[in-house]
């Protein structure tokens, strides 16, 4: 079959390659846990703005004028209160750039700046799981295509998941996986697990209590007869960690009724689950709706599964909430 997204996929692998170099390079260069508690945020500032810098440029040398809904906007870079912090985004960007300037940097990071009302764009989050790239655990690098409202294709980059990898997934395409630090375009094949009884799964979640209701999440896994504990990590690594068969269940519950789920934050890993062969809906099984902007407006919370239990799943969900109400 001819990939018809070749050019978009080859670009975005590239272009969260190279994020991902500087985000590692600045993730080295962050002391202990501890010193980082005392600081400001500036080291994880410094990586999300140099990131989104790196895939804009990237994005914008391949695919000219696409729009970009990204996390992150240069307008606090460009307060000469943070000169500092900019000069240091400058710099790590140099690392991929050599020689760019402010200017240019600025510009490209508020390529950024799209409101997801066009036909066809592209949607960005330069370093989701802030606090676990703080604690030196999961993050991940998300980059996702929507066309008229749906996800198209999905890129993750992981960097401290399995040593490194790159999920990748094109729409009717299937899911792969590949290296971080080879050069390979091709990847291998990734698939969820088909397991069909909830109670042998291993479900994850955040582990930022504020992302996400764990006291709720206890009780569905009880529903279910789960007697794995739940692993917990930040980021899209828990699509990651379903698409490549090591967890079965996702669940993110809101914690608040006024919580509107990013689109950046689901956009690349429900793409890479479902091509994996997983569903991803939101907590009343509804599918994600891409097509409100920049938030997931119609929908309340998340069950991703690795397909065959999604039923039970959302039904054990429906039940445990409805018992709170
Ligand atoms: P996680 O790594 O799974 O904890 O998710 C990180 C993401 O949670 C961040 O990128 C935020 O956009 C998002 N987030 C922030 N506040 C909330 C909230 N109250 N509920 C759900 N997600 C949130
Ligand atoms: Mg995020």
């Amino acid at each position: 079959m001819v990939n018809t997204m070749q050019m978009e996929l080859d670009t975005a692998l590239a272009a969260v390659r190279a994020a991902a170099r500087v985000t590692r390079a600045v993730q080295k260069a962050l002391v202990t846990a501890d010193s980082l508690q005392k600081k400001d945020k500036s080291p994880v500032t410094v990586a999300d703005f140099a990131s989104q810098a790196v895939i804009c440029a990237a994005l914008s040398q391949a695919m000219g004028d696409d729009p970009i809904v990204g996390e992150e906007d240069a307008a606090e870079l460009r307060n000469s209160e943070n000169d500092a912090l900019c000069r240091r985004v400058v710099e790590h960007v140099g690392r991929i750039h050599p020689g760019v300037d402010r200017q240019q940097v600025l510009e490209w990071i508020d390529r950024g700046n799209a409101d997801g009302s066009t036909q066809r764009f592209w949607t960005l989050d330069p370093i989701d799981g802030t606090k676990g790239f703080l604690r030196k655990e999961q993050y991940a690098i998300a980059l996702a295509l929507i066309e008229n409202g749906q996800v198209v294709l999905g890129v993750l980059g992981c960097p401290n998941l399995a040593g490194g990898v790159l999920l990748s997934a094109v729409q009717g395409q299937g899911a792969k996986q590949h290296k971080l630090d080879a050069d390979e375009m091709e990847g291998e094949p990734v698939a969820a697990d088909e397991i069909t009884d909830p109670a042998a799964a291993r479900f994850c979640e955040s582990v930022e209590s504020r992302h996400s209701n764990q006291s709720q999440s206890a009780r569905i896994a009880e529903a279910l007869k789960i007697t794995m504990p739940p692993l917990r990590m930040d980021s899209q690594a828990k699509y990651a960690a379903i698409a490549r068969g090591e967890a079965q269940i996702y669940l993110r519950l809101p914690t608040s009724k006024d919580y509107r789920e990013k689109i950046w934050d689901h956009a690349a890993g429900m793409m890479i689950v479902h091509e994996a062969g997983g569903t991803v809906s939101d907590a009343d099984g509804k599918p994600l709706d891409f097509s409100c902007g920049r938030r997931l407006e119609q929908n309340r919370g998340i069950i991703a599964t690795a397909g065959r239990i999604h039923e039970p799943v959302v039904r054990a969900v429906r039940q445990v909430l409805r018992a709170r109400t």
